[in-house]
């Protein structure tokens, strides 16, 4: 079919009922009077869809003829969120649909909540990958996101009897309208076996002889630019057996085996893994990592180049950027490629490898860098633990040179690892391949230029870089907060949606009071939409008028939710000491949302803890309802969607240097929430430039926190020295909330008393005198909404289309090209 002939659906509410209807009988086989909602659901996803198709297409073949270079972004994990709202943004159809569903008596509202969104991604990191793919559409890059389609995302998380039990989330289980599987486009991946070499020509060649293959099957998403033709493509893989993985097993005769086989395949894609900042080395997790890079490659050079393409070019065409860690192992398959299947010599191999990859770095904690062991790896590639051996010593050559007798830094800045077991470092294996290096806040990015990785940028100065995190400003702001958008917009038209630095315009009414009231009564109106959605999804009530304060990130000790909890805790312990009168409290709902790593324990009692504290409060008369905790279950984009526009204050209260950059603390200051935080990854920048006087800085810098780890931090020193913090330590340790049981939550207070990692202890007490810093600031409403508006005035910096600029100037070197 030619451009010209793709078809467009029309853009009319008759057009719209009739698409409509007939995706409901002929799509669904239903009729409107027998359609149940899912129905109803399915057939308006699939309509809109269409609108999309055409664009779709026309992208598609617009590439082809021009051959524009192209990013390709690898990610383990994309946290898209729901489709059908944003796919309706990028259509324009929200009124058309609205207006047409309702001739036919349905509501938009109760089947957009029908839909299940797609949890394919722990938290941050994954979150980032889908705003990142979602500017990149709108900024007309040619981009192709590649990752896993987990049959099981982000496990659903419930409470019982307040600790955390975790339940599959099998978000497939009711059709899942936004995908494309091209099962006729599927790709055989290796693993296991040996290597064999031969001389052929005189030269000598090696063949990997894997032992057991796997199919790869795309499933390919759209990804919309907000309304500029284009829709990009996201194509995740799904793991299926092949017909010699089954065959093999099944004419040993043995029928159960072989249906068993066939699960051992699909189990690469089943499910994924939970773990946020603290990777296990598991082999089914380098197995996903393996197939979903290997395919991607493979896809991309195969299928998405010209079948004539000479490689050499390679580096004019692509660029993979490697989120994190989880798809270097497509450095030592390029490699492979290029040498084993089409005979380059080594130097010639690495040197466009060299230029075809670039590497982001998401974290500063140790045990977040992920390793792999020789044998593990080894094992199930060898071809590739080859390669990586032949890449180090190379590498280890020009060490050595560069710094003649300097075995200890030789043995630090080696891929291989030697203790505690021989291991591959994944982190300098991208950072010795890849362009560029890059940290996700700029001082995350000097943290590891200065501490996690400096004999790597002292050895290559140039490849260290920065790219500030941001947020897609469609979904954050546009559809999350349809009020807001709409004051916006009235002042300042709707340029703001993909111009984020225009935000700027709307300082000056900063200073007017009629629209400081205007954004009061949407701050309000979000409130009231988010009580009743507590209400019915949760059956938690909180109180409209009250100060709404709100930490939503994963549970991790570093985080400090702890921290906030205390903050909680001391409050309470005043008013049952008579040291704070309960109608001095600002009444405030203090929310959390988090989800706990299932392995991690300290994580999981510290739910437990929370929702313990908060049985106790909310029940007891003497705060006289001015405190309360609400903890929705099931923490995810969609409830992030409701929370953040609700929000007058945002706590980013992390130790200062172990958050990388943080993208939560944006999407709250972007909504008018204020930030109570530590001085740590992005709300350095968020502080500079909304202003300190609309910033709660709190706690000790990085600096200060090196100085006292090194000196030797003795937690009880602050314990003992301050009454308020042991008063609520030891209400805790009385077994105040656990029904009189003081072993219930002895591990958190033993920890805080005795280990204290992330010095929460060390910082109660300047966290303490920030929370009256706001309580006082918040007493004069007026002048809050005035640093509200400041601060959604001054965040434009952290659209997520300005990160994409910085990478597209100083990484990707990509153009846009407008589909015409
Ligand atoms: C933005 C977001 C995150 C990241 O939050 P941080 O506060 O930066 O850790 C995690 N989960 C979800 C669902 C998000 O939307």
């Amino acid at each position: 079919m030619a451009d010209d002939q793709i078809a467009t659906p029309e853009h009319t509410v008759d057009g719209f009922v009739q698409d409509f209807l007939r995706e409901l009988t002929f799509g669904q086989g239903v009729t409107l009077e027998r359609s149940s909602s899912n129905d109803q659901y399915l057939a308006l996803a699939r309509t809109v869809r269409g609108h999309l198709m055409s664009r779709w297409l026309r992208t598609l073949q617009h590439q082809r003829e021009v051959q524009a270079k192209s990013v390709a972004y690898l990610s383990a994990e994309f946290l898209l969120g729901r489709q059908l709202n944003n796919a309706l943004l990028a259509t324009d159809l929200e009124e058309v649909v609205e207006e047409g569903l309702g001739r036919l008596g349905i509501e938009l509202t109760s089947l957009r909540s029908l839909e299940k969104e797609p949890g394919l991604g722990n938290g941050g990191l994954g979150r980032l990958a889908a705003c990142f793919i979602d500017s990149l559409a709108t900024m007309n890059i040619p981009t192709i996101g590649y990752g896993i389609r987990y049959e099981y995302g982000i496990f659903r998380q419930t409470f019982v009897d307040g600790w955390q039990v975790e339940k599959p989330d099998s978000w497939l289980e009711l059709g899942s309208p936004w995908e494309f599987p091209h099962p006729e486009h599927a790709v055989t991946i290796g693993f296991g076996g040996h290597t064999e070499t031969a001389t052929v020509d005189g030269r000598l060649t090696t063949t990997w002889v894997p032992a057991w293959q796997v199919r790869a099957v795309p499933y390919n998403y759209m990804v919309p630019g907000y309304r500029n033709g284009r829709v990009n493509t996201l194509r995740l893989w799904s793991a299926s057996a092949t017909e010699s993985f089954d065959l093999q097993i099944f004419n040993s005769g043995d029928y159960t085996a072989s249906v068993r086989a066939q699960t051992a395949a699909e189990n690469i894609s089943k499910v994924l893994y939970p773990e946020d900042s603290t990777p296990q080395g598991k082999e089914l997790r380098l197995q996903q990592q393996y197939f979903f890079a290997a395919a991607s490659l493979k896809d991309f050079i195969d299928t998405v180049l010209p079948a004539d393409f000479d490689l050499h070019g390679l580096d004019e065409r692509i660029i993979f950027q490697l989120n994190d860690t989880h798809p270097v192992i497509a450095i030592p398959e390029l490699m492979r490629i290029l040498l084993d299947e089409k005979g380059w010599d080594w130097d010639e191999a690495w040197a466009l490898t060299q230029k075809c990859f670039a590497y982001t770095c998401h974290t500063l904690l140790p045990e977040a860098l992920e390793v792999w062991s020789v044998e593990l790896l080894g094992r199930l590639l060898p071809r590739h633990l080859e390669i990586i051996y032949r890449i180090n010593e190379e590498f280890l050559d020009e060490v050595r040179l560069a710094f003649p007798d300097d075995e200890l830094r030789v043995r630090r800045m080696s891929i291989i690892a030697e203790h505690p077991e021989r291991a591959v470092r994944m982190a300098h294996l991208a950072t010795v391949a890849g362009q560029k290096v890059n940290g996700v806040a700029e001082l995350h990015s000097q943290l590891l230029r200065d501490k996690v990785l400096s004999d790597f940028s002292e050895f290559y100065p140039d490849k260290f870089t920065n790219v500030t995190n941001g947020v897609t400003p469609r979904r954050f702001v546009r559809l999350a907060n349809p009020r807001l958008s709409g004051l916006i917009t009235e002042a300042i038209g709707d340029g703001w949606v993909t111009d984020l630095d225009r935000l700027r315009e709307l300082e000056p009414l900063a200073e007017d009071p009629e629209f400081r009231r205007r954004f009061r009564e949407v701050k309000a109106a979000n409130k009231t939409r988010l009580v009743d959605l507590l209400k019915v999804r949760d059956g938690i009530e909180i109180a409209p008028e009250a100060m709404l304060d709100v930490m939503v990130k994963r549970l991790h000790e570093y985080k400090r939710q702890t921290l906030k909890l205390l903050h909680v805790v001391a409050l309470y312990d005043g008013v049952r000491r008579g040291e704070i009168r309960a109608e001095d409290l600002t009444p405030r709902t203090v929310a959390f949302g988090a989800k706990a790593a299932p392995g991690y324990k300290m994580a999981k009692q510290t739910i437990g803890l929370i929702n313990a504290v908060g049985r106790t409060i909310n029940a007891d008369p003497a705060l006289q309802g001015r405190l309360r905790i609400a903890f929705p279950a099931n923490y995810n984009v969609t409830l992030a969607e409701r929370l953040i526009p609700a929000a007058d204050l945002s706590e980013q209260i992390s130790l200062a240097g172990k958050e990388a950059s943080g993208t939560g603390n944006m999407k709250f200051a972007l909504n008018g929430a204020l930030t109570i935080g530590t001085d740590d990854g992005a709300n350095v920048e968020i502080r500079q430039l909304v202003g300190d006087d609309h910033f709660f800085l709190f706690g000790l810098t990085e600096p200060e926190v090196s100085d006292l780890v090194e000196h030797g931090y003795r937690p009880t020193a602050f314990y003992e020295s301050n009454a308020q913090l042991r008063h609520a330590l030891d209400l805790i340790a009385s077994g105040a909330f656990s029904g009189g049981d003081r072993r219930t939550f002895e591990p958190i207070v033993s920890n805080l008393l005795y280990e204290d990692r992330f010095l929460v202890l060390a910082d109660f007490a300047a966290y303490l005198e920030a929370q009256t810093r706001v309580e006082a600031a918040y007493a004069d409403a007026d002048a809050w909404s005035r640093s509200a508006v400041l601060n959604v005035a001054r965040s434009g910096f952290f659209s997520s289309d300005r990160s994409m600029r910085d990478y597209l100037d100083h990484i990707w070197h990509a153009q846009p090209v407008p589909v015409a």
